[in-house]
């Protein structure tokens, strides 16, 4: 049987290593702390539609193309093993709190609608019919009926379960390189595996064979709240608002909770900012005012792993190591097309071109690394 490793227990990582164990490779999983980071923090909005902005055409079909996979991708790993995945199908209401805010969710409703997705343009009244636990304040919105979510929490761990011996604790440190072809790994105390083949998932940690690529933290600090009656939840749909121009979204867990989120900082502060959590809170209550009821169980912040264009790195650094890395906001959403295209790319199968163009890690040579990229505005996750 081939044998792959891959390095980095994120949801990509894992999502890679469940494809090349389905296709039939014998797998191991290297990672000192599995889906313990931009994975953990992430919300899990599978939003194709809401993610839609500006400038990001080449974006816009890998989320359409990930979206559709979804389904199933979690059929396939809940018949598998039994467990969940955490995959709801409910609906997602993106409202604004001024004109302005209106003004700008309509523009983006325009070009939902002009790549193809259903964006339903609502009215303050419609929306509170939606969900009646919408602020006072809510001018309006666009209802996106196909923009879903998933616990990536409850993904990972019934991945990880699935995966189980497989799974390595340890930090690798190097790749083993044989005639300029990578062979294997070295962990953290000295000892080596080989592979024939080795997926490199470390989201935004490079190892020195990948410290080339431009990655960057965009840190987000995010929110748990749990309320008293989980039976009786606030709102049954992913509200995501901008708030005089800042994004903020609220997102019900099947078990009654809810994530509060999320900041979008580039000050390489890795601890929860506590003016950010202030923000969400505020910016939260004005469209959800419901939610300062709740009881607040957790504040996070992580970073996401960030590229000059916002797509993904993937593809092959030498003739034994693929990189699958880069997945910005959007990783959850992006894991079942990541996992088909890396092992793909694993397997020595063609990608489809225009997919191979926008994720190809070659883009960057000669480019210096983004330290001063703006995010778009009306994006969320
Ligand atoms: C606040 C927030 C909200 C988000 N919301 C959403 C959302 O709603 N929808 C969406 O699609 N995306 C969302 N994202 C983005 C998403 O979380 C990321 O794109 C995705 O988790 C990236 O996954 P990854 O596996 O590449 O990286 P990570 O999750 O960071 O995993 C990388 C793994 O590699 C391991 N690792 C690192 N170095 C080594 C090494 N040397 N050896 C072994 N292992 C190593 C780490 O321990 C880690 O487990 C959000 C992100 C944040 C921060």
């Amino acid at each position: 049987m081939a044998n792959a490793i891959v390095v980095g227990a994120g949801v990509i990582g894992l999502a890679t290593a469940w494809e090349l164990s389905r296709r039939g490779w014998s797998v191991t999983i290297c990672d000192p702390a599995p889906a313990s980071q931009a994975t953990r923090a992430a919300a899990g909005m599978l939003a194709p539609a809401a993610e839609v902005v500006w400038g990001q055409d080449a974006l816009y079909p890998l989320m359409r193309d990930s979206a559709e996979r979804y389904p199933e991708f979690v059929a396939r790993i809940e018949a598998r093993t039994g467990r969940p995945t955490g995959y709801l199908r409910n609906e997602t209401l993106v409202v604004g709190l001024d004109s302005a805010d209106r003004q700008t969710l309509d523009e983006l409703a325009a070009q939902q609608t002009r790549f193809g997705m259903r964006a339903e343009r609502i009215n303050a009244l419609q929306a509170r019919r939606l969900e009646p636990a919408l602020g006072r304040g809510v001018v309006g919105g666009v209802h996106l009926r196909e923009d879903h979510q998933i616990d990536p929490r409850t993904l990972t761990s019934t991945l990880l379960e699935h995966l189980g011996e497989r799974v390595r604790r340890a930090r690798v440190v190097s790749l083993l390189e044989e005639g300029g072809t990578t062979v294997g790994v070295v962990l953290a105390d000295g000892s080596r595996l080989r592979a024939e083949q080795i997926v490199l998932a470390t989201g935004l940690a490079a190892l020195p064979e990948t410290a080339h690529l431009p990655l960057r933290p965009v840190y987000g600090d995010v929110a748990r709240l749990r309320l008293a009656d989980p039976a009786r939840p606030l709102v049954d749909r992913t509200v995501r608002a901008l708030v005089r121009g800042r994004p903020c979204y609220v997102v019900p867990r099947a078990d009654g909770s809810l994530v509060l989120g999320a900041t979008s900082r580039e000050d390489a502060r890795s601890g929860v900012s506590a003016e950010g959590i202030h923000q969400l809170l505020e910016d939260g209550r004005r469209v959800v005012p419901g939610i300062l009821e709740a009881d607040l169980e957790e504040t996070m912040a992580r970073a996401r792993p960030g590229t000059p264009d916002d797509l993904p790195v993937v593809g092959r650094l030498d003739a034994g190591a693929v990189v699958s890395t880069g997945y910005f906001r959007h990783g959850i959403l992006l894991a079942p097309l990541a996992a088909a295209v890396a092992a793909d790319l694993v397997e020595g199968r063609g990608i489809d071109h225009d997919i191979q163009q926008a994720v190809d890690p070659g883009r960057f040579a000669g480019a210096p690394a983004a330290t001063h990229h703006r995010s778009p505005r009306g994006s969320h996750a």
